[in-house]
């Protein structure tokens, strides 16, 4: 069995949820500390199953709560020497543990696979998190796909996919014009438009469950996103996540009988 949580999800912070039933890890620390917990604790998850933090890459809506929730739970927080020498100082984990994007570290019985992605950062970084046969992407930041993603994307079961923003509104928005150019560049940030196509054509057989994550406050809707991916939503299900609150934890178990994966909510 694998747990699956969106604790948050969008420009505005970011923290997933990967855990079985007796342990955890977490990818990214983008709100505080305390509000991790506390969403947590609203979904029923145990904090102290979390035996790992995982650090994608310097931005403040990935690293905002990392060290105090790293020191508080006495727990590893894993980045990248780039990416820890980046961070805000006030973010920096006390200990931190580096790892070699290409290299697989091992947490209890999880095996986190950390791959580069193009992202305007010094060394950014996308994981898959193995653990028992399934096979959980968590996808964000990602200016254009490049072979990494569409390699780890094609072994995925389950995948948290940014969907950040819809092209029309970014370039009929408020934006400054230098920001609307850096979002939508190489090394910016995936359009619903990106991502739909990135699951459309390199998706694996095994995927079977999609959450439309890091959306943008200004240039997109939960409703935008899901309209443009709904041609696909008979091949998988397809979820939106909430700027503002944690996402339903989903549990991923294995039937016996059928020898066949399934989720239930
Ligand atoms: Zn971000
Ligand atoms: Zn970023």
């Amino acid at each position: 069995m694998i747990e699956l949580c969106a604790i948050a999800s969008g420009s505005n912070g970011n923290c997933y949820y990967i855990g079985n039933e007796h342990e955890a890890v977490l990818v990214d620390a983008g709100i505080s500390a305390r509000q991790i917990i506390t969403r947590m604790h609203q979904r029923k998850l145990n904090p102290a199953k979390i035996k790992a933090i995982f650090i994608s890459h310097e931005h403040a809506d990935h690293t905002h709560g990392a060290r105090i929730l790293g020191k508080r739970m006495r727990i590893p927080v894993f980045l990248t020497s780039r990416t820890f020498v980046s961070m805000y100082p006030k973010h920096k984990p006390i200990s931190p543990r580096y790892f070699e994007p290409g290299h697989v570290i091992r947490v209890g019985t999880f095996q986190i696979h950390p791959f580069l992605k193009n992202h305007d950062a010094a060394e950014p970084c996308s994981f898959r998190i193995e653990h028992g046969g399934f096979h959980v992407g968590v996808f964000t930041d990602i200016g254009s796909p490049n072979e990494n993603v569409i390699y780890h994307l094609n072994l995925c079961n389950a995948l948290f996919l940014e969907s950040n923003y819809d092209v029309k509104m970014l370039w009929e928005g408020s934006y400054p014009w230098p920001l609307k150019q850096r979002i939508a560049s190489d090394h910016g940030h995936l359009s619903n438009d990106q991502a739909f196509e990135l699951l459309k054509n390199y998706s694996g057989n095994n995927l079977q469950l999609v959450f439309l994550s890091h959306l943008s406050a200004e240039n997109n809707t939960g409703e935008t996103a899901m309209n443009r991916f709904r041609e696909l939503m008979d091949k998988f299900s397809i979820l939106p996540t909430s700027r503002n609150a944690p996402g339903e934890v989903i549990q991923f178990g294995r039937k016996p009988e059928q020898g066949t994966l399934n989720f239930e909510f």
